[in-house]
């Protein structure tokens, strides 16, 4: 039998992983998707939406003051975004790294940002800074219900 690994959710680590409206447009949801899949993180919601304004700055909240902050809102807003909740130990620095560098030409090549897109303000996917954030932007963007609990088959062989 595969052993159940019985982790309260509150100590599990979890990320937000968004790709922005760019990287809905520009077919690359399945690319993204992908490189967190293969590197063994385990994904536990996950949705199409299209984002209001009010919930754009909520999550942004920390840059309103910067002179970026009304184009990054319209940008978040523009269209579509894919969001979705990551889980495993490690999560959220491992997915910041996948991510690479929020300026993709400083981002390193392998990295999302680096293989994927030229601008700052056209950078394709958002993951949490902190544990603390990765929790509060899942609950800021998934409602109650909208998350799965299950393990994945291949547990046993990515965790020893
Ligand atoms: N951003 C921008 N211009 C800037 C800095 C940031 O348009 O000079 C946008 C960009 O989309 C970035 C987001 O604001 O991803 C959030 O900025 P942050 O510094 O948190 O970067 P991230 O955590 O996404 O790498
Ligand atoms: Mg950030």
């Amino acid at each position: 039998a595969v052993p159940q690994r019985i982790v309260a959710s509150s100590e599990v680590e979890r990320s937000y992983i968004m790709i922005k409206p760019d990287g809905v447009q520009r077919g690359l949801v399945g690319e993204i998707i992908s490189r967190f899949e293969k590197k063994g993180f385990l994904l536990k919601g996950l949705k199409l939406f299209q984002c209001p304004k009010d919930l754009a700055q909520e999550h942004y909240k920390d840059l309103k003051d910067k002179p970026f902050f009304p184009k990054l809102i319209d940008y978040i807003t523009s269209g579509p975004v894919v969001c979705m909740a990551w889980e495993g130990a490690g999560v959220v620095a491992s997915a910041r790294k996948l991510i690479g560098a929020t300026n993709p030409l400083q981002a390193e090549p392998g990295t999302i940002r680096g293989d994927l897109a030229v601008q700052t303000g056209r950078n394709v996917v958002h993951g949490s800074d902190s544990p603390d954030n990765g929790k509060r932007e899942i609950e800021l963007w998934f409602k109650e219900g909208e998350l799965c609990q299950w393990e994945s088959v291949q547990a046993p062989w990515l965790i020893e």
